[in-house]
């Protein structure tokens, strides 16, 4: 009987538990059931109206859609790339906004702003063309008003949502997870993929040296109790690369960081490097340019011009 009872039990963890547990790991987000019946009935023609912020003047402009997304595919992505890669961007751009609308602004009374540190960059129609030479910029923003307009109501889903897009100048050759970045979990749709011909591009490499003082002061910024004595051979080492060859955990003397701190302690590009150490000097020889997740914006380019 006893074991009959344990039968039915395990029965029941495989049938639900196990389930769930799945469930939950593939979701973006929890969300309500509100926001799920929001998403069953998606039309695009809803989110046809964005509320644009403008984070230097505070002001709210009201623009429809595809108008706002020129000025976002212009300021984040060269009108040189191929058509292709535009219009790439124009369809990662615009699921970043939907997504932003469906899931929730950071702004009160606004949608998105135009900070790229805090939502998209944007950049008005006007100011874009005064930055192309005279002749290039009719043909330039006919180009990007193609992007856009030959996308239109396109956006990236994943399980019949708006997935949270992601974009980054030159992965280096290979992409990164979220997590490895931002920790936390899900995203299943942003995976590790090699691209080809992202080193044709200058932010394809770069290098950082800091003298053995420098290295110590910047690194002391973050943490007052380090301590690193040069004369060893082991003091600076990484100790952990990610799945996709970036630095995950590296060691100055006594304390160890994540690769993505010494990103952001030492202003490298990416977190996909490797060190040399002289005497006097310590160079971070740099792969790529920007956090590596989603879309690398030289990699669709390269692929566009590889028509793959
Ligand atoms: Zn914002």
């Amino acid at each position: 009987m006893k074991r009959l009872i344990l039968i039915i039990i395990i029965y029941v963890i495989i049938c639900f538990a196990i389930p769930i547990i799945f469930t939950k790991r593939y979701k973006v987000e929890d969300k309500t059931s509100k926001e799920e019946e929001k998403l069953i009935s998606y039309d695009y023609k809803k989110y046809n109206t964005i509320k644009l912020l403008h984070v230097k003047t505070g002001k709210i402009e009201e623009l429809p859609l595809d108008e706002y997304l020129y000025g976002v595919v212009s300021a984040e992505m060269p009108a040189d790339y191929e058509i292709e890669a535009l219009k790439a961007q124009a369809v990662v751009a615009r699921t970043y906004t939907i997504y932003k609308m469906i899931n929730g602004s950071k702004h009160e009374n606004a949608d998105i702003c135009d900070d790229p540190t805090c939502c998209q960059a944007w950049i008005s129609k006007d100011d874009r063309l005064s930055k192309w030479k005279v002749d290039e910029r009719e043909a330039n923003w006919e180009k990007i008003v193609l992007a856009a307009e030959s996308t239109k109501g396109k956006i990236i889903t994943y399980n019949n949502e708006p997935i949270n897009a992601f974009f980054h100048a030159n992965s280096g050759g290979t992409t990164e997870t979220p997590s490895n970045v931002w920790g936390g979990s899900g995203y299943p749709y942003l995976q590790v993929v090699a691209t080809v011909g992202e080193d044709g591009y200058s932010q394809y490499s770069s290098e950082v040296t800091v003298t053995k003082e420098e290295l110590l002061q910047k690194l002391k910024q973050y943490h007052q109790n380090i301590e690193i004595d040069f004369s060893k051979d082991d003091e600076i080492k990484i100790l952990e690369y990610t799945d996709s060859g970036r630095v995950k955990k590296i060691k100055f003397g006594n304390v160890e960081i994540p690769g993505t701190e010494a990103r952001t302690v030492f202003g490298l590009k990416s977190a996909m490097f490797t060190i040399a150490i002289n005497e006097e000097n310590i160079t971070f020889k740099v792969s790529g340019y920007g956090h590596g997740v989603g879309m690398s914006q030289t990699g669709a380019d390269s692929l566009a011009k590889q028509r793959k």
